[in-house]
C-alpha cells in the first residue's frame, strides 16, 4: 500500500462493451514494482470518494494483477484540483454510454461498431480456456487494422499471402497461427461457447449450458424457463443468452463457424454399460469437458457404480473436475480417498 498523487483518469473498454476508468498515477514503487496505472472500480466509486484531479490516494496491490485504489487523502487536496466526472461517451467510438439498471458499470451500447469490442472479443476467443488459437493482441490489432479480421468466423479465412504481407511475419509464423487456428477446429463445443463472449457466461457457465443443451441450436432454442432450469443459471445469464441468440449478427457469425467445420455440439453421450464400477461408491466434484454431471451420474450407475454426496471412508474414488470444492478435496486427501481425474476415469470405463 502506497500514497501517491492521481494525475487523471482515462477509461478503457472492454469486450463487453463495459467501461473500466483508470487512474493514472505519479509513479509510485509498491512491493518491488514501479505503479503508474490503478484501478478506480467504477462510476460510484469516483462520486462517493468524490475523486479530484492531483488528490493523493492510496494504491493497494492485492493478489490481481491490477493495483487498486483504495481510499483518498481529502487533507492535502489542492485547492484548484477539478472534481472527476465519470465520460459520459466511448472512448474509442464515442457513443452515449448506457447504464444497465442494478449495474455499477457503464457500458458502450455500440456492440458490433466498437472497434475496442470487437477487438476485445477477437481476443477472448483465442484464450486458451477457449478456441486456444495462438495468437498476441499485436497481430489481432495488426489484422484488424488491414480489414482481415472483423468477427471470430473471419479466423478461418485467413491465408498464408495475408499472413505474410504483414510486416515482420515470416514463413514459420504463419505456418504456426494457421496450424493453430486449424487445431481451434478440434475443442469441445462448451469451449467454444465460453469463446463467443456471451456476458456472463464464463468457463464454469458454458460448461453448464453445454452439458444441458447439447448443441448451439438447441441453446439458441431455448426459452428463458429452459435456460433457468439449468444448474445454476439464474435471470440475469438467461437474458443474456437470449439478448445473444436474438441478434443477426451473431446467428450469421455462428453459420459461419459451423461452416468451417467448428464444433457446435456437444459430443453424444455414450454410457458403457457394463459392471466395471460394480461395488464402488463414487463422488462427483467440480465441472467437467467432456460430459456434464448428471452424464457422469448416469454413468456411473450405467457401470453398476453407486453414487454419494459426500466423500467419506466407504467412498471408493472421487471423479474430480477442476474448480473442485476445496473441502471435498481436503477430505479425500486425509482419508486417502483417490481423486481421479475426467481422463482417468473416461479411459476406465472405456477400456
Ligand atoms: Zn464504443
Amino acid at each position: 500500500r502506497a500514497r501517491t498523487r492521481l494525475r487523471y483518469v482515462s477509461y478503457q473498454v472492454g469486450r463487453t462493451g463495459a467501461i473500466t476508468p483508470v487512474a493514472n498515477l505519479d509513479p509510485v514503487l509498491i512491493s518491488g514494482t514501479v505503479v503508474r496505472r490503478a484501478s478506480l472500480h467504477n462510476a460510484d466509486f469516483i462520486a462517493e470518494k468524490d475523486l479530484h484531479e492531483g488528490d493523493y490516494v492510496y494504491v493497494e496491490k492485492g493478489g490481481e494483477i491490477i493495483p487498486k485504489i483504495v481510499g483518498v487523502d481529502t487533507d492535502s487536496r489542492a485547492i484548484d484540483g477539478q472534481r472527476i466526472v465519470f465520460t459520459e461517451v466511448c472512448p474509442d467510438c464515442g457513443s452515449a454510454l448506457v447504464r444497465e439498471q442494478g449495474e455499477a458499470a457503464y457500458y458502450c451500447p455500440n456492440a458490433e461498431g466498437c472497434p475496442q469490442q470487437q477487438k476485445g472479443r477477437l481476443e477472448h476467443y483465442c484464450g486458451r480456456k477457449a478456441a486456444d488459437i495462438n495468437i498476441g493482441p499485436e497481430t489481432i490489432e495488426l489484422l484488424y487494422s488491414r480489414d482481415m479480421i472483423r468477427t471470430v468466423a473471419d479466423f478461418y479465412h485467413l491465408t498464408e499471402g495475408q499472413l505474410l504481407s504483414l510486416p515482420g511475419f515470416k514463413q514459420r509464423a504463419a505456418t504456426k497461427l494457421l496450424d493453430s487456428i486449424e487445431a481451434s477446429k478440434a475443442r469441445p463445443y462448451s469451449a467454444i461457447l465460453f469463446g463467443l463472449g456471451i456476458r456472463f457466461v464464463g468457463e464454469t457457465v458454458a460448461k453448464k449450458l453445454a452439458g444441458a443443451h447439447l448443441s448451439i441450436d438447441a441453446l439458441a432454442a431455448a426459452t428463458a424457463e429452459e435456460l433457468i432450469r439449468t444448474d445454476e443459471i439464474g435471470e440475469r445469464i438467461a437474458a443474456s443468452v437470449l439478448h445473444f441468440f436474438s441478434l443477426p449478427q451473431n446467428r450469421q457469425m455462428i453459420e459461419q463457424l459451423r461452416a468451417v467445420g467448428i464444433k457446435l455440439e456437444g459430443e453424444a453421450t455414450v454410457a458403457p454399460t457394463g459392471d466395471r464400477l460394480a461395488g464402488k461408491t463414487v463422488v462427483i466434484s467440480g465441472t467437467f469437458e467432456h460430459h456434464s454431471r448428471d452424464e457422469y451420474k448416469a454413468i456411473v450407475e450405467a457401470n453398476g457404480g453407486r453414487m454419494a454426496g459426500s466423500v467419506s471412508s466407504k467412498t471408493s474414488f472421487v471423479l474430480a473436475g477442476t474448480d473442485m470444492g476445496p473441502s471435498k478435496r481436503e477430505k479425500a486427501e486425509k482419508l486417502g480417498v483417490q481423486l481421479m481425474s475426467e481422463e482417468e476415469f473416461l479411459r476406465l470405463i472405456e477400456a
